[in-house]
């Protein structure tokens, strides 16, 4: 069955066909590690997640790269304001890789938590500084860039069809540009390639390159590491609808102009999560929740939040309030139930799978990923009249693209919310180390009927 995706670069929805047959090149832009990931992040991530298992679902092979953003992000997308790396090293008194460290490995802990899986390759922008000094450089040999005091510029009016990705057109564009003013840019929507270290000042991250000392901007790490560990094999490359002006713009004029090729095929974005009546959740306000702020500390598991984000289509607002957290909690443990009593008297799944409703299933998914449209396929199957043991074989195959560990249902049943919050406590004082609160939290786990075993992939409670 065809596969269609919504592609912001036809702005319609697409049959999808790879470059090479039966494999995905997927590139997704990963996090600014400066700070712990918000909830509104995570839902971009939780419908990069369901795209690639869709794809997986549908036979391809996803080669998925995704970036860590650890260095020379600004505090406004345009070139301007405070090094976001820096300015958390001063509120941490850390080094600036010190933050980056802990705030990619906080990442990598809560795309776990959403049983979001793993990239193929994580890339991070400091490993790789010489691939985005070539590109720089190719783009100097062919006309594309200027210096200005304080860097390299592209010139986004040496490259035509500058704003293609954009719903606005390159007036609009350069209009937004213009808040933050530098007057040495030559054109509005210009954006810097290498920023240089200010005269006399050292940074705590910086390298040397043929035009001085400095880092390289934000948007050449995308597009060099793409390439970097994609090779041509650029099919899909995500992000939030936050990108599609400045930042995947920018990365479409440099790589092109650098290649001579066009870069990626399918352009696909996330629409905001939103909270307090249509306020986008963002790093900079006070609405920031993170998954431990609004879900864990209240007893919420993560997975609820995936489930929540299910409920509205990826390119749809989602609205956030306690209501409809607590809504997606009863959902969830709705669904677990009814899977739960397809395996009464512990007979497991027969493997057995409906192909009638999987069909029904795939094609929900085929249509731009119709999450909303694929639960309710979940719910007629499980009503339908097939017996149980193809039911539980045929949610277990669904759940190859929800990721909600269904086939684990009957060990989490057990775990009320009190015993989640100590679970949830122990894992952070086994992370920043303090041993002898995780004894005791053990203890308290334990005394409440259960055995802890501590394994790779985290804690796992057994019944005595
Ligand atoms: P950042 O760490 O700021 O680079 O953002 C990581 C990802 O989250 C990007 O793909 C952004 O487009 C996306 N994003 C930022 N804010 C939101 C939001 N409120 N809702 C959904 N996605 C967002
Ligand atoms: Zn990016």
């Amino acid at each position: 069955m065809q596969l269609y995706l919504y592609n912001t670069l036809t702005r319609q929805k697409e049959a999808f066909v790879p470059i090479r047959s039966g494999e995905v090149g997927l590139y997704t832009c990963g996090p600014t590690v400066y700070n712990f990931a918000h909830i509104g992040n995570l839902r971009t991530y939780i419908f990069e997640d369901v795209l690639k298992r869709v794809l997986t679902f549908n036979g391809y092979t996803v080669r998925h790269v995704m970036n860590i953003t650890d260095v020379g992000h600004l505090t406004g997308d345009r070139d301007m304001g405070e090094d976001k790396m820096e300015a958390g090293s001063r509120r941490e008194g850390k080094t600036a890789w010190g933050i980056a460290e802990y705030y990619a490995q906080a990442f990598k802990q809560d795309i776990a938590r959403l049983n979001i899986l793993e990239p193929t390759i994580w890339c991070k922008a400091t490993d790789s500084i010489p691939e985005q000094i070539d590109l720089i450089r190719i783009l100097e040999e062919k006309g594309f860039t200027y210096q200005t005091r304080d860097g390299i510029y592209f010139d986004t009016a040496k490259f035509p069809g500058y704003a293609s990705l954009s719903s606005q057109n390159l007036e609009a564009l350069q209009e937004g540009a213009r808040v933050e003013k530098n007057p040495e840019k030559r054109n509005a929507t210009d954006f810097a390639l290498w920023k240089l270290s200010p005269p006399g000042a050292r940074r705590q991250m910086e390298w040397d390159s043929p035009w001085g000392v400095g880092f390289p901007g934000w948007h050449i790490e995308c597009s060099a590491m793409s390439m970097q560990f994609l090779g041509d094999q650029l099919d899909i490359h995500c992000g939030g609808i936050d990108h599609i002006d400045i930042h995947h713009t920018n990365e479409i004029a440099q790589s092109e102009a650098a290649t001579g090729r066009k870069f990626f095929n399918f352009w696909m974005h996330g629409a905001f999560l939103n909270i307090q009546g249509g306020k986008k959740m963002a790093k900079s306000e006070e609405n920031f929740l993170t998954l431990d702020n609004a879900l864990v500390k209240r007893g919420i598991p993560p997975l609820a939040y995936r489930f929540a984000a299910f409920l509205t289509h990826y390119r749809k607002p989602m609205e956030y309030s306690d209501e409809s957290i607590q809504a997606a909690k009863n959902g969830l443990e709705h669904l677990c139930n009814q899977v739960r009593e397809l395996t009464d008297g512990g007979k497991s799944a027969s493997g057995v799978v409906s192909s009638a409703h999987r069909e029904k299933f795939l094609e929900a998914v085929n249509d731009d990923l119709n999450m909303p449209r694929a639960l309710a396929v979940v719910q007629e199957m499980l009503k339908s009249d097939i017996p149980p043991s193809e039911k539980h074989g045929t949610i277990l195959e669904f759940d190859r693209v929800l990721g909600l560990s269904l086939d684990q249902v009957d060990q989490r049943e057990e775990l009320s919310a009190e015993v989640q919050l100590l679970v949830e406590a122990r894992r952070r004082a086994r992370e920043s180390k303090n041993w002898a609160e995780s004894d005791r939290l053990r203890d308290a786990i334990q005394s409440m009927g259960y055995i802890v075993k501590d394994t790779r992939d985290g804690i796992k409670l057994l019944k005595p």
